[in-house]
């Protein structure tokens, strides 16, 4: 059992993602004492680690104040490093459950445990979706060319000039086209139907650019390479005939799933994609008072680290100034 010293938390922190952190080492300097519950490492069916989406990139380089890069890992590791100097506990457990509708709110943990708290603060992410293919995952765990995030990865110089393939026939696969085509020699985008699901304008900038070509009716069924993505292997989703199409990038956009199944019943509202609803727009609280939310759960815009810290800080202001206008410092 995993003794956080404290009978109600002031603050409890769900997830540990740059938004998570964020508003930990926020909420800590105000000395609120936070606690974050950091998650427990899963398979689903790419693993899912404490530390969020950042613990499966290779290479951060967007990030300001990192002037040559950082890993993933590593920044997740300075940013915890950060809330704890502050004096955040953390505990590495889930929170699998939990009851709004008293107060202080009680939440279950995946160690068994009943804990509560005034106000909580939701930084659980999302997860991006995988065609869910062996060697997708080997290769995007390795830095072998597999990636879900053009923004964050496809800058790399092992993509300069290369063929580079996008799967996926939504904004976001137009977007990500878009963007490498920048860079590439050639894009292909492989969609399953012989219709994009995209809107007009994202369409266009993709028909339009000469980089760019659409292999329609083709889903990826393998991943060739050892080291580095050498090729994807097509199957027509029409004929079942297979083919076999050189890449030296595969950039699977194929949407995103946010970490929200523990609030079922939980009396959060939620969008008919299981995203957060922020009521007030810039601001952090949910239709629950006491409830706060940040990052990528609450964001299916951006899904950006910077973005995901900034809604952070964010998250702990409002909390600490609606403890304060309830009495509760
Ligand atoms: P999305 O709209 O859900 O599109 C997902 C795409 O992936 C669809 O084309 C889908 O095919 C395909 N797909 C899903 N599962 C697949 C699988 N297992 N194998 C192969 N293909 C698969 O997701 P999104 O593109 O990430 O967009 C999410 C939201 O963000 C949307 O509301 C979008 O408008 C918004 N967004 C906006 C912008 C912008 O305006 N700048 C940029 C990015 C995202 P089907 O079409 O056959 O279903």
């Amino acid at each position: 059992m995993a003794d956080t010293g404290e009978a109600v938390h002031r603050v409890l922190i769900i997830g540990s993602g740059p938004a998570g952190w964020t508003a930990a080492i926020y909420a800590a300097r105000a000395n609120l004492n936070p606690v974050v519950y950091a998650g427990v490492p899963k398979q689903d069916p790419a693993p899912i680690l404490p530390g969020g989406q950042l613990m499966l990139t290779t290479e951060v380089e967007n990030y300001p104040g990192f002037p040559d890069g950082v890993t993933g890992p590593e920044m997740m590791a300075k940013f915890q490093q950060q809330a704890e100097r502050f004096g955040t506990q953390v505990v590495g457990e889930d929170i699998e459950s939990c009851d709004f509708s008293q107060r202080p709110f009680v939440l279950k943990t995946s160690g068994g445990e009943s804990v509560q708290a005034h106000a909580v603060i939701i930084a659980t992410g999302a997860t991006a979706n995988w065609i869910g293919l062996e060697n997708e995952m080997r290769l995007a765990r390795s830095g072998g060319g597999v990636s879900a995030c053009a923004v964050c990865d496809g800058a790399l110089p092992m993509f300069r000039d290369q063929p580079l393939a996008v799967v996926g026939g939504g904004d976001s696969a137009m977007e990500e086209a878009s963007y490498l085509a920048k860079f590439a020699s050639t894009v292909y985008i492989i969609h399953r139907r012989d219709q994009l699901r995209a809107s007009k304008t994202m369409q266009d900038r993709v028909l339009n650019n000469d980089k760019c070509e659409v292999l329609w009716n083709k889903i990826p069924v393998d991943v060739l390479g050892d080291e580095k993505i050498t090729a994807v292997v097509l199957k027509d989703t029409q004929t079942g005939e297979q083919t076999e199409q050189p890449v030296k990038g595969l950039f699977v956009a194929i949407g995103h799933t946010p970490s929200t199944k523990f609030l079922a019943d939980s009396g959060v509202d939620l969008d008919d994609k299981g995203y957060v609803v922020l009521p007030v727009a810039h601001r952090s609280m949910t239709n629950i008072e006491g409830v706060f939310a940040a990052g990528d759960v609450a964001d299916s815009e951006y899904r950006q680290a910077i973005s995901a810290a900034g809604m952070g800080c964010k998250a702990a202001i409002d909390a600490e100034r609606w403890l304060a206008d309830a009495g509760l410092e």
